[in-house]
């Protein structure tokens, strides 16, 4: 099972508190989206989930796992990031298996798990193309390619689409719901854009200067907003 348990979840950065006693239980296959305005501490917590970031109080567990003092790297877990850094010099193919060649997976087993994810992606015909001779929502797909091969517990997404144009970003939306469907992964997905938010999440964690303001399905939110902040993020009638 990887549930998600956030408890009393802190960051202090200093002297200055930026995440201020969080608690949060994500289902196992839950698409949740953290929402808020730019600076409310969404990377942050994202980060602390992922062992990128220290955590200064509270406990975070996958599964029943403690996680806090793993390493990213020992947490099943896989991000994907709005700058997707691609290999230049690598194709498609070797930029997506590369993490699993490293993990010392055997040559046989990192195609086969490559394939498998092109075929998810609609990658295919890209396999042997370089990053340069790809479009902005490929590569993007890409990105996602190399986290899919790893077939972690828990995906993680920070602003993904927001180096992408509007038509694409609506698209690739639905991509990602799709791939969310088929996988079944657990997902934390960050985002300052609310009709993603809206859109895409099974419940949405509302955050405003380091605080829960809201978690609740989308149209919970939209129907009841728990106050004047949530309904003007979300822009419900209040
Ligand atoms: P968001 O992703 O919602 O835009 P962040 O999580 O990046 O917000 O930042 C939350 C707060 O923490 C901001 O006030 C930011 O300036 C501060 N912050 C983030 N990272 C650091 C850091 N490494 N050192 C000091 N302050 C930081
Ligand atoms: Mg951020």
């Amino acid at each position: 099972m990887a549930n998600i348990t956030l408890k009393n979840i802190q960051k202090r950065f200093g002297d200055e508190e930026v995440i201020h006693g969080i608690d949060m239980e994500i289902d196992d296959g839950e698409f949740v989206i953290l929402v808020g305005p730019s600076g409310c501490g969404k990377s942050t917590l994202l980060r602390m989930i992922a062992g990128l970031e220290s955590i200064t109080g509270g406990e975070v567990k996958i599964g029943d796992t403690v996680v806090n003092d793993m390493p990213p790297k020992a947490r099943d877990i896989a991000m994907v990031f709005q700058s997707y850094a691609l290999y230049p010099h690598m194709t498609v193919a070797e930029n997506m298996g590369f993490a699993l060649k490293l993990s010392k997976v055997d040559k046989a087993e990192v195609s086969k798990k490559v394939e498998a994810a092109a075929e998810i992606l609609n990658l295919e015909p890209f396999l042997k193309r370089y990053p340069r001779e790809l479009s902005g929502g490929q590569r993007q797909r890409v990105a996602m390619g190399r986290a899919i091969v790893r077939d972690p517990q828990v995906f993680l997404f920070d602003e993904p689409l927001s180096n992408l144009d509007a038509k694409l970003r609506v698209s690739m939306r639905t991509e990602i719901k799709e791939l969310h469907q088929r996988l079944k992964t657990t997902t934390v997905y960050v985002t300052h854009d609310q009709i993603e938010a809206m859109t895409m999440a099974d419940r949405i964690v509302v955050l405003h200067q380091g605080y829960v303001q809201q978690m609740g399905t989308p149209l919970e939110l939209y129907d009841h907003p728990a106050n004047l902040f949530v309904a003007g993020f979300i822009g419900s009638p209040g």
